[in-house]
């Protein structure tokens, strides 16, 4: 079995997440007393969220970066980082190691293309929903990328930061993301990326009619299922 190396914290809330899929997936594979190899890096999201409010993601790659190589030199054999967010300093990070990463946003465009999904609506960060580094990897996959209105980032980002990265979960907000949903499925959306990795914590299947695609299961099954298949993820 492979060693995954997470880097997580970030927030810690949806890490505890990742450990859990991710040890649920071995057992279930391999069954028995079976359970994940996994090092943890886990970094103080206040110092990552500071960079991100500063605009400096030069400073949050380096500190993703020295994780990465840290978890490179424990035995890693590749690395997971458990946000989206912060996949925006990706290729900073992988120019620091010689282990690939597995991209979030690549494993969910696989997982759309699965489902036939060929327009979809994206919730996360504002950095996540506007920026280009992660709706990119959908476009490139052929998938149309719904966002919120301008008012509607504004509370969708504001829930995860002052409310999920410090797990509270709010009725109120959650009717409110509901009805963001429901007015992009209006606009043409097949289904929605749950693109912040916290927001599981707040919206399930149950709660929508349209298919959901919760970034957090679906990255944390893939880390799981390449630790114990033959081939390596990509660089
Ligand atoms: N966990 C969140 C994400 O998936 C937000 C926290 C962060 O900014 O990294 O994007």
């Amino acid at each position: 079995m492979k060693t995954i190396g997470l880097i997580g914290g970030m927030s810690w809330e949806s890490t505890v997440t990742y450990y859990q899929i991710i040890n649920e997936t071995i057992k279930k594979e391999l069954g028995g007393l079976h359970s994940a190899k996994i090092l943890l890096y886990s970094v103080d999201f206040a110092e990552i969220e500071k960079c991100q409010a500063d605009g400096d993601w030069n400073k949050s790659g380096e500190i993703l970066g020295n994780a990465a190589k840290n978890l490179e030199k424990a035995g890693a054999d590749y690395i997971v980082i458990c946000t989206n967010t912060m996949h925006k300093v990706v290729p900073q990070i992988q120019k620091k190691i010689s282990i690939p990463i597995i991209h979030i946003a690549e494993a969910t465009a696989e997982k759309l293309k699965e489902n036939k999904i060929r327009k979809v609506a994206l919730l996360g960060t504002k950095y996540t929903m506007t920026q280009d580094f992660y709706k990119e990897k959908l476009i490139e996959a052929g998938i149309e990328v719904l966002i919120p209105c301008k008012n509607d980032i504004e509370i969708v980002n504001d829930v995860i930061y002052n409310e999920l990265c410090l797990g509270v979960i709010s009725e109120d907000s959650k009717k409110e993301y509901l009805r963001i949903i429901d007015e992009l499925s209006m606009k043409g959306a097949e289904g929605v990326i749950l693109g912040c990795t916290e927001i599981g914590l707040l919206i399930k299947q149950n709660d929508t009619i349209l298919p959901v695609f919760d970034t957090t299961q679906i990255h944390a099954y893939e880390a799981a299922i390449h630790a114990i298949s033959k081939k390596l993820p990509s660089m």
